[in-house]
């Protein structure tokens, strides 16, 4: 049965804004649904702690029960209760990144339910900077287990529009703050490894980390010893849009062909462009302007909100340049070629 999805719409003014967090707090205490913003895509939050509660994430986005999911707190202390200690390297990184999309998986206490962590001795936990989420999150009481809140496995929503048309009927409340400023999730750093392991780039670089705790591996990279890496949480094929994403080396002249080339297969071709390169000049081609290349922290703020748009323009498939893999532009990458990932 399908529930009523209520959209709060804040001032930003956290004083005016005030009872209606309150009141998503209670949703929240109560075992219900809230998506809510935070620095980087809407969260699907429930109480951290009820086991019934977290399984009505699941259900609400069709995620698979092997996928474990973040949980978040207000500050360090709130982090300190669901981890078995935070060991130096976590304040470490505390000091210089939270608030904010930066994601620590550490064993977890005894407090924390095995829904959440997909039966997994570790958890995932962050403390998000939006001052929405630092409110709801206070205003609940309790840590907020909050994957993206979007259907599995589609691009994540920026904004609540993108909420309203992956849950809608099926969550009780979004509050709907704007667009989020950062755009794409957060990094996801194993501190159980030794180095420390990257399971998923996102809104803080390998770069920045690694300048504060030295090397740390990325996924998917051979460890100095041959051994395989831990497996992840993720699957090869994610935030996807409905459609084809065709990516293309991030040239001008390359993206012109590539753009040519789609025309030649699909009737109607959406483009992700980068500011002051050409289209083909057809009525064929939905252009998205995307922001300046290598501005990436505007590039990947807009991603998700491009795919989603192009979608919508109906077009039967996206072209789209594919960034280097460095800072925040192997982030950008990283979501890029999972969108591009053939079905499973
Ligand atoms: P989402 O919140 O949907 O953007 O995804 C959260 C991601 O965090 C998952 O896909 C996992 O890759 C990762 N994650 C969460 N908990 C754990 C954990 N205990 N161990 C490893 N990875 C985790
Ligand atoms: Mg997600």
């Amino acid at each position: 049965m399908p529930i009523e999805t209520q959209r709060l719409i804040l001032t930003g003014d956290l004083v005016q804004d005030a009872p209606l967090i309150e009141q998503a707090g209670a949703v929240i205490r109560a075992g219900g649904l809230v998506a809510f913003p935070t620095e980087t895509v809407y969260g699907l939050g429930a109480d951290a702690l009820n086991p019934d509660a977290v399984r009505r994430i699941f259900e609400a986005k069709e995620r698979p029960a092997w996928d474990p999911l973040i949980v978040h707190g207000a500050d360090l202390e709130q982090l300190r209760l669901l981890v078995q200690e935070l060991p130096p390297v976590a304040e470490t990184l505390a000091q210089a990144f939270m608030p904010g999309p930066l994601t620590l998986v550490l064993p977890k206490s005894e407090r924390v339910p095995d829904i959440v962590t997909a039966g997994r001795p570790t958890v995932a936990v962050r403390i998000p900077a939006h001052p929405v989420a630092q409110a709801l999150i206070r205003a609940s009481g309790t840590p907020i287990a909050a994957p993206s809140a979007n259907r599995f496995g589609r691009p994540s929503p920026t904004n609540a529009d993108h909420v309203m048309a992956d849950l809608a009927g099926r969550i009780e409340l979004v509050l709907d703050a704007g667009p989020t400023p950062v755009g794409v999730e957060s990094t996801v750093l194993d501190l159980t490894t030794q180095p420390p392991t990257v399971l998923r780039p996102g809104g803080i670089s390998r770069e920045a980390i690694e300048q504060l705790i030295g090397h740390v591996c990325l996924l998917g990279e051979a460890l100095p010893g041959g051994q395989p890496l831990p497996a992840p949480g993720t699957s090869p094929r994610h935030y996807a849009p409905r459609v084809p994403m065709l990516l293309c080396p991030p040239e001008p002249a390359a993206f012109v062909q590539a753009v040519q080339d789609a025309l030649n297969l699909y009737e109607r071709v959406g483009a992700m462009t980068p500011e002051g390169w050409q289209v083909p000049h057809s009525q064929r081609v939905v252009s998205y302007e995307w922001g300046v290349w290598r501005d990436w922290q505007v590039l990947a703020k807009r991603l998700f909100e491009g795919m989603r748009w192009l979608e919508q323009q109906a077009v039967q498939a996206i072209v789209c340049p594919l960034p280097p893999a460095e800072q925040l532009a192997l982030t950008i990458r990283d979501r890029l070629l999972r969108a591009a990932h053939p079905p499973l």
